[in-house]
């Protein structure tokens, strides 16, 4: 489904991502680790064209993100409405779920497929409130996002993201701004998505999700994947050791 090919991005000097390559077959669930600044937001955020890699290549369903060819056979950057729709294909959730404020949580679920998709409003508020109740908060449909939990917010961010029909969701550390005792909502959510089959790539520090919801954990570290594999074997068994000290440092 989504082929990342020795995908580079330096900021100035600084390489950030120094050639990392990643496949994800449609229903997997990709955990991404590592230690803060391993480049695991960068790497996301170069997926949908959040940060312009500066090489390799990034194809969804054998499309590269980002780029077409010209019939002249140049490559050359996409046009902005283009590169909407294709960004839409992969929606993210971020750690802070910066919902829109003067709007209702259906508001906010149905303003992309409205907007970006194009979508018949009634037909995006069907949707809305299924994915409403997907994620448990049918009956906030009405609220306004300040009367929410921060749990209740990153739901409501998770049915926006749904909203977009994305063929791969990007989830950032959804659960890192959250109250601890607002996690388990939010992750219950997301292990619900993986199990019905959703294909996800999810940055996360919480190890006992990518041991339960993910099907291959990968670790970065200084911009480059350092062990890869089933998360039982990646977090308890590999030799590798950096991938060791990571877990080590985790429990
Ligand atoms: P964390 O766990 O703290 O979120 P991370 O693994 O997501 O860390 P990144 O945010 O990808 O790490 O950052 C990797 C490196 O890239 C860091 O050294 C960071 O300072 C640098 N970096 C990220 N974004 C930019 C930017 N826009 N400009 C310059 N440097 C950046
Ligand atoms: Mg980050």
């Amino acid at each position: 489904l989504l082929v990342v090919d020795n995908l580079r991005k330096s900021f100035g000097a600084h390489e950030v991502l120094k050639g990392v390559s990643l496949s994800v077959k449609p229903s997997q669930v990709i955990g991404l680790l590592g230690r803060s600044g391993s480049g695991k937001s960068t790497l996301l955020r170069c997926l949908n064209m959040l940060e312009v890699p500066s090489g390799g290549r990034i194809l969804l369903e054998g499309e590269e993100i980002g780029f077409e060819t010209t019939s002249g056979g140049r490559r050359r950057p996409l046009s902005a409405s283009r590169l909407a729709l294709q960004r839409a294909s992969m929606s993210m959730v971020f750690q802070h779920f910066n919902l829109w404020p003067h709007r209702t949580v259906l508001g906010n679920v149905v303003e992309g497929p409205v907007q970006v998709l194009g979508m018949a409003r009634e037909e995006a508020e069907a949707l809305g409130l299924d994915l409403l109740a997907r994620v448990g908060l049918r009956d906030k449909a009405d609220s306004y996002p300040i009367r929410l939990s921060g749990g209740q917010q990153q739901r409501v961010a998770i049915a926006r993201a749904l909203a977009m029909r994305p063929k791969i969701m990007l989830f950032d550390e959804p659960t890192s701004a959250l109250d601890p005792e607002l996690v388990g909502e939010v992750l219950q959510v997301m292990l619900d998505l993986a199990k019905s089959g959703t294909t996800m790539v999810v940055v996360t520090h919480e190890m006992s999700f990518a041991r339960n919801a993910c099907d291959e954990v990968v670790l970065l570290e200084g911009g480059q994947i350092v062990e890869r594999g089933a998360p039982d074997y990646v977090m308890t068994q590999s030799e590798n050791p950096r991938a060791r000290q990571f877990f080590a440092s985790q429990r």
